[in-house]
């Protein structure tokens, strides 16, 4: 054969497999793996604290593609909790450290959607009672997104130089898995951010869509207890006692006055008394009442003055209904949930990518919520920019017909959420992918 004519053949071979190497070329090419992927994920979810086998199972994958993974990091206060995190490294020349977040978790759920994959597993929960477990908050989309950008990444290796840092978080549900992390001295064991990605899905949003909120996304999450300590009594005779139920009746109404007078309208906050238990019967006067109360705010200072707030008033209306020092009122705040802050700066470069990668109608921006989520707190406080940006997971169709009909969609933690795999993963695959070759792209 004539040279030329060889470098012709050859030169016609190696279009195709050129054109292979485009990102939709490469996903069309492993999004079957991933659809049963997902669907494995989905069939065998696991409670926050016990995510064992997901963490294994992700952590095997990463290795396989060649990234030096470390697993069971993270340190609970309940120290009889082991913490699932996993972290996987793949170094890849000079540039920054990106981090890529996933969490592992599933919820206390009885799956109701009736999908042929549908969730069959039940477990006891802490307190020894038998409950369903669902991906209802679509964890397994993250994952399995995660999984597919970091093959991605790997194979894209050549368009891009830094330290791409792998991260499966466990007990995001419970909103500790984080923290556990960093605790477990995730910064210090393992190559520090520059920047924190996640993502995470939304019913609201069409599949194939992205969205994005710039600055405060979600809330703070902090949950209350309050014991209020009464002296108990005859029904009938009320002078002989100190009323918990009506001292409790009061610091609800009390309560209320927080965010609706103590508050600036423009610092968004949420006080919630979610539940309230006391009494055996029609004619005792019980010895207390108890009371759960979640408090959600953007800004920490704002969260720690409602914080004092409630204390304060719950101190107050005790002391006002006579009830004596040695019994007043016992408030325990839990360890929270911090709130989500994108990074402005950092979601504009992404938004820019994905309007490039996913079309500009494809890239939406939504508007903050009151919900919470722990991946803010590896940005430690602000100083490394971090950003969650949203997946859109239903059909358009049905998010039509629902603005329309004003009928929200099974939402997140309902038993019917089921987020549409296809194009769902292949679009979480692809942005975050984009994402990540955006803040490490070779100059
Ligand atoms: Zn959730
Ligand atoms: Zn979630």
């Amino acid at each position: 054969m004539p040279k030329f004519l060889l470098l012709v053949v050859v030169l016609a071979l190696l279009v195709p497999s050129v054109k292979a190497q485009s990102l939709d070329a490469m996903i069309d090419r492993d999004i079957a793996s991933w659809l049963t992927t997902y669907r494995n994920l989905h069939t065998a979810p696991e409670l926050s604290h016990r995510e064992e086998k997901t963490s294994a199972f992700i952590a095997g994958e990463l290795r396989k593609l060649g990234f030096t993974v470390t697993e069971r990091i993270g340190k609970y206060q309940n120290t009889q909790w082991n913490g699932y995190g996993l972290v996987a490294v793949l170094k890849n020349g000079p540039g920054p450290t990106v981090l890529v977040r996933t969490e592992l978790d599933a919820l206390p759920v009885e799956e109701k959607t009736g999908l042929p994959y549908s969730s069959q597993v039940k477990t006891k929960n802490d307190a020894g009672v038998e409950v369903g477990v669902m991906h209802a908050c679509g964890h397994d989309i993250h994952m399995t997104s995660f999984l597919g950008t970091a093959k991605m990444l790997t194979e894209l290796k050549g368009r891009w130089s830094g330290t791409l840092v792998m991260l499966g978080q466990p007990a995001e549900e419970t909103g500790d898995g984080a923290n556990a992390m960093l605790r477990d001295n995730l910064y210090a064991n393992f190559p520090k951010p520059d920047f924190a990605i996640a993502l995470h899905d939304k019913p609201e949003l069409e599949t194939g869509k992205v969205g994005y909120t710039p600055g405060y996304a979600m809330a703070s999450a902090t949950s209350i207890d309050i014991k209020i300590r009464g002296v108990g009594g005859h029904g009938s005779a009320p002078e002989t006692t100190k009323d918990p139920i009506v001292v409790a009746a009061q610091v609800v109404m009390a309560l209320q006055t927080i965010v609706s007078r103590e508050n600036s309208p423009l610092d968004p906050a949420v006080v919630t008394v979610g539940s309230i238990h006391g009494g055996t019967r029609y004619n005792i006067i019980p010895d207390e009442v108890n009371l759960q109360l979640t408090v959600r705010t953007y800004k920490e200072d704002v969260r720690k003055r409602i914080l004092a707030s409630i204390e304060r008033m719950v101190k107050g209306v005790a002391l006002t209904a006579g009830i004596p020092e040695d019994r007043a009122p016992v408030v325990k705040v839990s360890e929270g949930t911090g709130s989500t802050y994108n990074d402005p700066k950092l979601i504009e470069r992404l938004v820019g990518a994905f309007k490039q990668a996913l079309g500009d109608e494809n890239v939406k921006e939504m508007p903050p919520m009151m919900a919470s989520e722990d991946f803010g707190y590896f940005s430690l406080d602000h100083s490394i920019p971090a950003t969650i940006f949203w997946l859109g997971a239903s059909e358009p169709a049905k998010v039509k017909q629902s603005r329309e009909s004003g009928v929200a969609l099974p939402g997140l933690h309902s038993a019917l959420f089921a987020p549409v795999p296809e194009p769902t993963l292949r679009t979480g695959v692809k942005a975050m992918t984009t994402a990540v070759l955006e803040l490490m792209k070779k100059p």
